[in-house]
Protein backbone atom coordinates (compact mmCIF):
# COMPACT_ATOMS: atom_id res chain seq x y z
CA UNK A 1 0.00 0.00 0.00
CA UNK A 2 1.11 3.36 -0.64
CA UNK A 3 1.82 5.55 2.08
CA UNK A 4 0.50 9.15 2.06
CA UNK A 5 3.70 11.22 0.62
CA UNK A 6 3.85 8.77 -2.15
CA UNK A 7 0.00 9.86 -2.95
CA UNK A 8 0.28 13.56 -2.31
CA UNK A 9 3.66 13.14 -4.57
CA UNK A 10 1.70 11.15 -7.43
CA UNK A 11 -1.12 13.72 -7.48
CA UNK A 12 1.41 16.91 -7.78
CA UNK A 13 3.94 14.92 -10.59
CA UNK A 14 0.14 14.27 -12.66
CA UNK A 15 -0.51 17.79 -12.27
CA UNK A 16 3.04 18.67 -12.90
CA UNK A 17 3.21 16.55 -16.31
CA UNK A 18 -0.25 17.80 -17.34
CA UNK A 19 0.42 21.80 -16.79
CA UNK A 20 4.43 21.75 -16.56
CA UNK A 21 4.21 22.96 -13.24
CA UNK A 22 1.79 24.23 -10.53
CA UNK A 23 1.68 27.45 -8.54
CA UNK A 24 3.07 27.31 -4.70
CA UNK A 25 -0.47 28.02 -3.52
CA UNK A 26 -1.59 24.57 -5.14
CA UNK A 27 1.24 23.11 -3.83
CA UNK A 28 0.57 24.68 -0.73
CA UNK A 29 -3.22 23.73 -0.94
CA UNK A 30 -2.37 20.17 -1.55
CA UNK A 31 0.05 19.51 1.02
CA UNK A 32 -1.68 20.58 3.92
CA UNK A 33 -5.25 20.16 2.84
CA UNK A 34 -6.22 17.25 0.45
CA UNK A 35 -8.97 15.24 1.15
CA UNK A 36 -7.50 12.44 2.29
CA UNK A 37 -3.98 12.85 1.99
CA UNK A 38 -3.00 16.39 3.61
CA UNK A 39 -0.85 17.17 6.23
CA UNK A 40 -3.80 18.81 8.58
CA UNK A 41 -6.32 15.93 7.71
CA UNK A 42 -4.86 12.76 8.74
CA UNK A 43 -2.47 13.95 11.26
CA UNK A 44 -2.34 15.77 14.98
CA UNK A 45 0.51 18.56 14.12
CA UNK A 46 0.52 20.02 17.33
CA UNK A 47 2.12 19.87 20.72
CA UNK A 48 5.72 17.63 21.72
CA UNK A 49 5.00 14.79 19.83
CA UNK A 50 4.07 16.58 16.75
CA UNK A 51 6.00 18.95 14.63
CA UNK A 52 4.79 22.69 16.19
CA UNK A 53 4.03 24.01 19.92
CA UNK A 54 1.68 27.10 19.97
CA UNK A 55 0.38 29.54 22.64
CA UNK A 56 -2.60 27.89 24.06
CA UNK A 57 -0.44 24.59 24.70
CA UNK A 58 1.99 26.38 26.05
CA UNK A 59 -0.01 27.97 29.00
CA UNK A 60 -3.37 28.09 30.02
CA UNK A 61 -2.81 31.66 30.78
CA UNK A 62 -2.94 32.63 27.36
CA UNK A 63 -6.76 31.11 27.06
CA UNK A 64 -7.69 32.67 30.19
CA UNK A 65 -6.87 36.26 28.91
CA UNK A 66 -8.31 36.06 25.54
CA UNK A 67 -11.56 34.82 27.53
CA UNK A 68 -11.35 38.01 29.02
CA UNK A 69 -11.08 40.00 26.18
CA UNK A 70 -13.85 38.48 24.48
CA UNK A 71 -15.84 38.85 28.38
CA UNK A 72 -15.21 42.55 27.78
CA UNK A 73 -16.12 43.12 23.53
CA UNK A 74 -19.36 40.81 25.02
CA UNK A 75 -20.02 43.50 28.25
CA UNK A 76 -19.07 46.21 25.87
CA UNK A 77 -21.97 45.38 23.53
CA UNK A 78 -24.53 45.47 26.01
CA UNK A 79 -24.15 41.72 26.75
CA UNK A 80 -26.44 40.72 23.81
CA UNK A 81 -28.82 37.76 24.24
CA UNK A 82 -27.23 35.88 22.09
CA UNK A 83 -23.50 35.79 19.86
CA UNK A 84 -21.79 33.73 17.75
CA UNK A 85 -18.33 33.02 19.10
CA UNK A 86 -16.35 31.45 16.20
CA UNK A 87 -12.08 30.19 15.91
CA UNK A 88 -10.69 29.57 12.88
CA UNK A 89 -8.54 26.59 12.91
CA UNK A 90 -8.33 25.55 16.67
CA UNK A 91 -5.49 22.65 16.87
CA UNK A 92 -6.56 20.65 19.66
CA UNK A 93 -9.30 22.98 20.86
CA UNK A 94 -6.62 23.83 23.90
CA UNK A 95 -7.89 27.59 23.29
CA UNK A 96 -11.14 27.16 23.60
CA UNK A 97 -11.61 24.94 26.72
CA UNK A 98 -9.26 27.53 28.29
CA UNK A 99 -11.48 30.14 27.02
CA UNK A 100 -14.37 28.90 27.91
CA UNK A 101 -12.82 27.60 31.70
CA UNK A 102 -12.32 31.22 32.30
CA UNK A 103 -15.25 32.83 31.35
CA UNK A 104 -17.92 30.54 33.05
CA UNK A 105 -18.11 33.12 36.30
CA UNK A 106 -19.16 35.69 34.03
CA UNK A 107 -23.59 36.22 34.36
CA UNK A 108 -25.10 35.14 31.44
CA UNK A 109 -22.14 34.80 28.66
CA UNK A 110 -22.04 30.96 28.48
CA UNK A 111 -26.12 30.82 28.01
CA UNK A 112 -25.89 33.52 25.01
CA UNK A 113 -22.85 31.53 23.23
CA UNK A 114 -23.09 29.85 19.79
CA UNK A 115 -19.61 28.14 19.54
CA UNK A 116 -18.87 27.53 16.28
CA UNK A 117 -15.31 26.02 15.31
CA UNK A 118 -14.23 26.22 11.42
CA UNK A 119 -11.76 22.89 10.98
CA UNK A 120 -11.21 21.73 7.59
CA UNK A 121 -9.69 18.16 9.42
CA UNK A 122 -11.67 15.71 10.48
CA UNK A 123 -9.11 14.24 12.51
CA UNK A 124 -8.58 17.54 14.25
CA UNK A 125 -12.24 17.51 14.79
CA UNK A 126 -12.49 14.96 16.59
CA UNK A 127 -10.08 15.88 19.23
CA UNK A 128 -12.17 19.01 19.58
CA UNK A 129 -15.14 17.24 20.16
CA UNK A 130 -13.53 15.07 23.49
CA UNK A 131 -12.32 18.36 24.92
CA UNK A 132 -15.62 20.38 24.64
CA UNK A 133 -18.05 17.66 24.45
CA UNK A 134 -19.82 19.65 27.46
CA UNK A 135 -20.44 22.94 25.67
CA UNK A 136 -22.94 22.95 22.27
CA UNK A 137 -20.50 22.72 19.35
CA UNK A 138 -21.46 23.33 15.68
CA UNK A 139 -17.95 22.46 13.38
CA UNK A 140 -17.58 24.05 10.12
CA UNK A 141 -15.32 22.93 7.35
CA UNK A 142 -15.60 26.56 5.93
CA UNK A 143 -16.02 30.59 6.89
CA UNK A 144 -19.67 31.34 5.72
CA UNK A 145 -22.69 31.15 6.29
CA UNK A 146 -22.70 32.35 10.06
CA UNK A 147 -25.40 33.17 11.77
CA UNK A 148 -26.78 36.79 11.80
CA UNK A 149 -25.88 37.99 15.67
CA UNK A 150 -23.13 39.70 17.20
CA UNK A 151 -19.89 37.50 16.52
CA UNK A 152 -16.02 37.27 17.96
CA UNK A 153 -14.07 35.78 15.97
CA UNK A 154 -10.69 34.83 17.34
CA UNK A 155 -7.91 33.02 14.98
CA UNK A 156 -4.13 32.19 16.60
CA UNK A 157 -1.97 30.49 14.22
CA UNK A 158 -4.44 30.05 11.11
CA UNK A 159 -3.84 32.71 8.60
CA UNK A 160 0.16 31.10 8.70
CA UNK A 161 -1.38 27.90 6.92
CA UNK A 162 -3.38 29.72 4.11
CA UNK A 163 -1.69 29.76 0.72
CA UNK A 164 0.28 32.17 -1.00
CA UNK A 165 1.00 32.58 -4.55
CA UNK A 166 5.08 33.97 -4.61
CA UNK A 167 5.59 36.80 -7.04
CA UNK A 168 9.48 38.19 -8.33
CA UNK A 169 10.66 40.86 -10.41
CA UNK A 170 13.42 39.69 -12.95
CA UNK A 171 14.72 41.57 -15.92
CA UNK A 172 12.15 44.24 -15.20
CA UNK A 173 9.46 41.11 -15.75
CA UNK A 174 6.93 39.98 -13.00
CA UNK A 175 7.35 35.71 -12.58
CA UNK A 176 5.38 33.46 -10.56
CA UNK A 177 7.49 30.95 -8.39
CA UNK A 178 6.21 27.85 -9.51
CA UNK A 179 6.64 24.00 -8.22
CA UNK A 180 7.84 21.54 -11.07
CA UNK A 181 9.73 18.51 -11.32
CA UNK A 182 13.57 18.39 -11.45
CA UNK A 183 13.22 16.25 -14.63
CA UNK A 184 10.13 16.88 -16.08
CA UNK A 185 11.15 14.15 -18.95
CA UNK A 186 12.43 11.22 -16.61
CA UNK A 187 8.82 9.24 -16.12
CA UNK A 188 10.46 8.03 -12.67
CA UNK A 189 11.19 11.46 -11.21
CA UNK A 190 9.96 12.10 -7.89
CA UNK A 191 11.91 15.97 -6.71
CA UNK A 192 10.71 19.12 -6.83
CA UNK A 193 12.69 21.51 -7.73
CA UNK A 194 11.50 25.41 -7.64
CA UNK A 195 10.72 27.54 -11.86
CA UNK A 196 10.00 30.99 -12.73
CA UNK A 197 6.91 31.34 -14.54
CA UNK A 198 6.56 34.35 -16.53
CA UNK A 199 3.17 36.23 -15.27
CA UNK A 200 1.03 39.43 -16.27
CA UNK A 201 -1.47 39.10 -13.52
CA UNK A 202 -3.54 42.65 -12.56
CA UNK A 203 -3.18 42.33 -9.36
CA UNK A 204 0.99 42.88 -9.54
CA UNK A 205 0.85 45.57 -12.21
CA UNK A 206 0.39 48.66 -9.59
CA UNK A 207 3.21 47.16 -7.57
CA UNK A 208 6.54 48.81 -7.11
CA UNK A 209 9.60 46.79 -5.85
CA UNK A 210 13.32 46.04 -6.74
CA UNK A 211 14.96 43.47 -9.14
CA UNK A 212 15.03 40.26 -7.41
CA UNK A 213 12.83 40.71 -4.70
CA UNK A 214 9.44 38.44 -4.06
CA UNK A 215 6.12 39.35 -2.97
CA UNK A 216 3.77 36.89 -1.19
CA UNK A 217 -0.48 37.28 -1.93
CA UNK A 218 -3.18 35.00 -0.44
CA UNK A 219 -6.26 35.36 -2.24
CA UNK A 220 -7.23 32.75 0.61
CA UNK A 221 -6.79 35.09 3.17
CA UNK A 222 -8.08 37.77 1.14
CA UNK A 223 -11.67 36.06 0.84
CA UNK A 224 -11.82 35.12 4.69
CA UNK A 225 -11.06 38.62 5.37
CA UNK A 226 -13.45 39.87 3.62
CA UNK A 227 -16.19 37.64 5.00
CA UNK A 228 -15.51 38.40 8.16
CA UNK A 229 -15.25 41.67 8.58
CA UNK A 230 -18.24 42.42 6.43
CA UNK A 231 -20.04 40.21 8.58
CA UNK A 232 -18.75 41.89 11.62
CA UNK A 233 -19.89 45.10 9.93
CA UNK A 234 -23.72 43.66 9.39
CA UNK A 235 -23.89 42.12 12.83
CA UNK A 236 -21.60 43.73 15.00
CA UNK A 237 -18.84 42.26 16.55
CA UNK A 238 -14.91 41.72 16.78
CA UNK A 239 -12.18 39.89 15.62
CA UNK A 240 -9.22 39.07 16.90
CA UNK A 241 -5.75 37.78 14.70
CA UNK A 242 -2.86 36.13 15.99
CA UNK A 243 0.08 34.86 14.41
CA UNK A 244 3.18 35.90 13.12
CA UNK A 245 4.01 38.26 10.37
CA UNK A 246 4.78 41.51 9.19
CA UNK A 247 3.42 44.53 7.69
CA UNK A 248 3.62 44.29 4.18
CA UNK A 249 4.20 41.04 1.37
CA UNK A 250 7.79 41.90 -0.03
CA UNK A 251 10.19 38.94 1.13
CA UNK A 252 10.47 35.15 0.76
CA UNK A 253 8.85 33.58 3.70
CA UNK A 254 7.82 30.34 3.05
CA UNK A 255 8.86 27.59 5.72
CA UNK A 256 8.84 23.96 6.47
CA UNK A 257 8.61 22.36 9.93
CA UNK A 258 9.28 18.84 10.78
CA UNK A 259 8.97 18.00 14.18
CA UNK A 260 10.47 21.15 15.55
CA UNK A 261 12.98 21.72 13.02
CA UNK A 262 12.96 24.33 10.30
CA UNK A 263 13.35 21.74 6.91
CA UNK A 264 13.04 21.82 2.60
CA UNK A 265 9.36 22.94 1.82
CA UNK A 266 9.82 20.91 -1.38
CA UNK A 267 10.92 17.14 -0.15
CA UNK A 268 8.30 14.60 1.75
CA UNK A 269 5.31 16.53 0.85
CA UNK A 270 2.46 16.32 3.11
CA UNK A 271 4.42 15.10 6.46
CA UNK A 272 5.58 19.12 7.22
CA UNK A 273 3.74 22.06 8.35
CA UNK A 274 4.07 24.73 5.06
CA UNK A 275 3.73 27.95 6.45
CA UNK A 276 4.48 32.28 5.52
CA UNK A 277 4.75 35.07 7.67
CA UNK A 278 0.86 36.74 7.60
CA UNK A 279 0.89 39.94 5.62
CA UNK A 280 -0.74 42.31 8.61
CA UNK A 281 -0.77 45.37 6.03
CA UNK A 282 -3.03 43.31 3.73
CA UNK A 283 -5.43 42.13 6.50
CA UNK A 284 -6.25 46.22 7.44
CA UNK A 285 -6.59 46.90 3.74
CA UNK A 286 -8.96 44.05 3.12
CA UNK A 287 -10.78 44.78 6.59
CA UNK A 288 -11.08 48.56 6.09
CA UNK A 289 -12.32 47.91 2.48
CA UNK A 290 -15.31 46.76 4.22
CA UNK A 291 -15.77 49.69 6.60
CA UNK A 292 -14.69 48.11 9.35
CA UNK A 293 -11.76 49.57 11.96
CA UNK A 294 -8.49 48.16 12.68
CA UNK A 295 -6.74 49.63 15.17
CA UNK A 296 -2.86 49.40 15.07
CA UNK A 297 -0.96 46.43 15.05
CA UNK A 298 0.45 45.50 18.46
CA UNK A 299 2.89 42.78 19.44
CA UNK A 300 1.80 39.65 21.45
CA UNK A 301 3.79 40.40 24.70
CA UNK A 302 2.17 44.08 25.13
CA UNK A 303 -1.16 42.57 24.26
CA UNK A 304 -0.75 40.04 27.18
CA UNK A 305 0.61 42.18 29.22
CA UNK A 306 -1.86 44.96 28.88
CA UNK A 307 -4.29 41.95 29.63
CA UNK A 308 -2.78 41.30 33.45
CA UNK A 309 -0.91 38.14 32.28
CA UNK A 310 2.19 39.30 34.65
CA UNK A 311 -0.72 39.28 37.52
CA UNK A 312 -2.50 36.26 36.62
CA UNK A 313 0.91 34.48 36.35
CA UNK A 314 1.87 35.57 40.09
CA UNK A 315 -1.70 34.47 41.36
CA UNK A 316 -1.15 31.01 39.53
CA UNK A 317 2.78 31.02 41.19
CA UNK A 318 1.16 30.75 44.79
CA UNK A 319 1.39 27.15 45.58
CA UNK A 320 3.63 25.77 42.77
CA UNK A 321 6.38 23.00 44.09
CA UNK A 322 9.73 23.93 42.25
CA UNK A 323 9.77 22.29 39.06
CA UNK A 324 5.89 23.04 38.10
CA UNK A 325 7.03 26.93 39.07
CA UNK A 326 9.61 26.50 36.56
CA UNK A 327 7.28 25.51 33.59
CA UNK A 328 5.24 28.14 34.65
CA UNK A 329 7.49 30.69 35.06
CA UNK A 330 9.76 29.44 31.30
CA UNK A 331 5.61 29.47 29.81
CA UNK A 332 5.44 33.28 30.86
CA UNK A 333 8.54 33.94 29.59
CA UNK A 334 7.93 32.42 26.26
CA UNK A 335 4.96 33.96 25.82
CA UNK A 336 6.17 37.78 26.44
CA UNK A 337 9.44 38.08 26.18
CA UNK A 338 10.40 39.64 23.20
CA UNK A 339 13.41 37.32 22.49
CA UNK A 340 10.67 34.72 22.32
CA UNK A 341 7.01 34.99 20.86
CA UNK A 342 6.07 38.40 22.27
CA UNK A 343 7.89 40.33 19.75
CA UNK A 344 7.45 37.71 16.66
CA UNK A 345 3.49 37.35 16.92
CA UNK A 346 1.45 40.10 15.95
CA UNK A 347 -2.20 40.77 17.57
CA UNK A 348 -4.56 42.41 15.16
CA UNK A 349 -8.07 43.57 16.27
CA UNK A 350 -11.18 44.11 13.61
CA UNK A 351 -14.00 45.57 14.70
CA UNK A 352 -17.48 47.09 13.51
CA UNK A 353 -17.18 51.00 13.04
CA UNK A 354 -19.96 51.49 15.57
CA UNK A 355 -18.47 49.33 18.24
CA UNK A 356 -16.95 50.54 21.57
CA UNK A 357 -12.29 50.36 21.01
CA UNK A 358 -11.26 46.96 21.62
CA UNK A 359 -9.72 46.64 25.33
CA UNK A 360 -5.69 45.48 24.62
CA UNK A 361 -5.53 47.35 21.33
CA UNK A 362 -6.81 50.89 21.39
CA UNK A 363 -6.04 53.00 24.02
N1 LIG B 1 -5.19 27.56 16.65
C1 LIG B 1 -4.53 26.32 17.03
C2 LIG B 1 -3.96 25.51 15.87
C3 LIG B 1 -3.11 26.20 14.84
S1 LIG B 1 -2.62 25.08 13.54
C4 LIG B 1 -3.50 26.61 18.08
O1 LIG B 1 -3.20 27.77 18.32
O2 LIG B 1 -3.00 25.65 18.67
C5 LIG B 1 -3.73 25.49 12.21
C6 LIG B 1 -5.14 25.02 12.38
O3 LIG B 1 -5.90 25.47 11.28
C7 LIG B 1 -5.35 23.51 12.43
O4 LIG B 1 -6.44 23.23 13.28
C8 LIG B 1 -5.69 23.19 10.97
O5 LIG B 1 -6.33 21.97 10.78
C9 LIG B 1 -6.56 24.38 10.63
N2 LIG B 1 -6.61 24.71 9.20
C10 LIG B 1 -5.57 24.84 8.36
N3 LIG B 1 -6.00 25.22 7.13
C11 LIG B 1 -7.33 25.34 7.22
C12 LIG B 1 -8.35 25.73 6.29
N4 LIG B 1 -8.06 26.05 5.04
N5 LIG B 1 -9.63 25.76 6.72
C13 LIG B 1 -9.94 25.44 8.01
N6 LIG B 1 -9.02 25.07 8.93
C14 LIG B 1 -7.73 25.02 8.55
Amino acid sequence: MKNHTDEIVGILRKEMLCHGAVSLADYMKICLTHHKHGYYIRNNPIGIKGDFTTSPEISQMFGELIGLWIAQIWIDHRKPKKFSLVELGPGNGTLMADILRATKMVEGLHSALDIILIEISPFLQKVQKKILKNFPVTWKTEIKNLPTQMTIIVANEFFDALPINQYRRKSGQWMEVMVTLKDLKKLASKEFCFQLMKTDKRILADLKIEEGCTVEISTVMRDVIHYLSSHIQENSGAALIIDYGKEGNVGDTLQAVYKHMYSNPLTSPGQKDLTSFVDFKAIKTYAEKTGAIVPNLTNQGDFLRSLGIEERAEILSRGLNSSALKLHKSGLDRLINKDAMGNLFKVLGIRNENSPPLIGLET
